[in-house]
């Protein structure tokens, strides 16, 4: 059976083992996560290698999204590794400490103080613990702890209602686009932007560094939410990051933004990817829970290309299990979801030839109830107009590009092939018809729309649909 909607998988320590990373791929991983906030260049240079290999040798098309680490906002180290903080006990945030003991711990991003003031709320690792600012004396944030528990060295901190000023590209982040480009990652994501400025600005140090990634916006704090059609605009990809998210606008206000992001990044032509804690029990549990398994389902009828697993594939003790039991929840809420044409289909404005055309195959496809959309394409920009509009057929995208191919990975509906366009377009369209019956993926007397151009091999110069009875 096929499965429509991708998923994203983070590498780390589970998954360092070549025999356990083949098998997740073969399991059905798409694309693969490589976060920049854990690791050395090395390791992922490595783990990029292992991941083109095994891909080759499974034949299937599998891109890497480098993940910059950006501006997370963190404690310092404590003498002891951790602290617990308890109820209304007073503690400290202070800039200037070195290292951290039960009443005050140092701050890796100096400017915090600066940001804050009293009546602040600061929620540290994911929102576990809350303190409430009383006053800010200095490099000193004075705070009550509101919520306790323990707190141990580098957690994350964030301000409720968001507000901090950190630029989205750290020092950091800008060494890794190079190792990113180096890499040769198919996607890269920026944490936390703020507007569509922070993504051009990644657009373009990448491209100064020799990198065609495509770039995925992490839609992480609150003024993302107020400047989303902006930042959807800027990007190739939008990520539902649902843990920083939460803790900013409050946990109970992800679920309906969730859908607003998905709908909105469909209807601009923009991917999806919704992500964190979707199957997280699976960390140490071989089967997900029921609420895990709605909230893939739902993900999945929320129209996301793609759905995402951190530290179940990255660090837990079942990744294969993991990828396999998302991959059974992916297909089986597919059956269910209600294939019909985007009610806006018809409403919408395109003024591309290419565009045209594929937005003819998606009205014909749906009106002759065709087996498939085949798009020969260059740039992958077909199968991109055919995959946001919920036609119910897949879309094989076969392009002579492998950059093209790999990056089709992450698309809802379409499935990437490999193929040599160097010919003229008669037997361009019989080799992809018979890579299609070779793979039994369609059958004489099937039905198929084709897109293509009569320049084959040139870039945007779809222009051409062919109806094809498979012979
Ligand atoms: P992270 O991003 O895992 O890099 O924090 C995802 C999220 O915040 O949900
Ligand atoms: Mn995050």
């Amino acid at each position: 059976m096929q499965r429509s909607t991708k998923i994203v998988a983070t590498l780390g320590p589970a998954t360092n083992d070549p025999d356990v990373l083949t098998r997740i791929i073969a399991a059905g991983v798409n694309v693969v996560r490589l976060n920049f906030s854990h690791g050395k260049a090395e390791d992922h240079i490595g783990r990029a290698q292992m991941v083109r290999d095994a891909a080759n040798r499974l034949g299937v098309a599998v891109a890497i999204m480098v993940d910059l680490q950006g501006p997370k906002i963190r404690v310092g180290k404590f003498e002891k590794n951790k602290i617990t903080l308890e109820p209304g006990q007073l503690f400290i945030l202070d800039a200037a400490c070195e290292l951290g003991n039960s009443e005050r711990v140092g701050l890796d991003y100096k400017e915090l103080p600066r940001d804050v003031s009293a009546g602040s709320v600061l929620l540290l690792d994911d929102g576990r613990l809350v303190l409430d600012v009383q006053s800010v004396q200095g490099s000193a944030i004075h705070t009550r702890v509101r919520i306790g528990g323990v707190l141990s060295n580098n957690k994350g901190i964030n301000r409720q209602g968001g507000g901090l000023s950190a630029p989205a590209l750290t020092a950091k982040d800008m060494d890794d686009i190079k190792v990113a480009a180096q890499l040769e990652a198919d996607y890269v994501a920026v944490s936390f932007p703020k507007s569509g400025a922070d993504m051009y600005m990644a657009k373009t140090l990448l491209l100064a560094a020799g990198s065609k990634a495509q770039v995925v916006a992490k839609i992480e704090r609150t003024e993302a939410i107020a400047n989303l059609e902006e930042l959807v605009e800027a990007s190739d990809v939008i990520m539902v990051a649902r843990g920083d998210l939460a803790v900013e606008v409050g946990d109970a206000a992800v679920p309906a933004l969730q859908k607003r992001m998905i709908r909105l990044a469909r209807s601009k032509n923009k991917l999806t990817i919704t992500a964190t804690q979707m199957m997280e029990s699976m960390i140490t549990s071989p089967v997900p829970t029921r609420a895990e398994v709605s909230d893939v389902a739902n993900a999945v009828l929320d129209g996301t290309d793609a759905v995402m697993l951190s530290a179940e594939t990255a660090a837990g003790k079942y990744p294969i299990e993991t990828v396999e039991a998302m991959a059974r929840v992916c297909i089986e809420a597919e059956k269910s979801s209600d294939y019909q044409l985007d009610r806006d289909f018809l409403s919408r404005e395109f003024t591309r030839v290419d565009q045209s055309i594929a937005m003819a195959a998606l009205f014909t496809a749906t009106h002759l109830k065709v087996k498939a959309i085949v798009a020969l394409t260059q740039t992958g920009a077909t199968a991109l107009w055919a995959s946001r509009v919920n036609c119910g057929v897949p879309i094989y995208a076969m392009t002579p590009e492998l950059g093209t191919y790999r990056r089709l990975s992450l698309f809802r509906d379409v499935h990437p092939m490999t193929l040599d366009h160097d010919c003229d377009q008669k037997s361009l369209l019989e080799s992809a018809e018979k890579r299609l019956r070779d793979q039994d993926l369609v059958q004489s007397g099937d039905l198929l729309v084709v897109t293509v151009g009569d320049t084959v091999g040139q870039m945007g110069s779809t222009n051409t649909m062919k109806i094809v009875r498979v012979a």
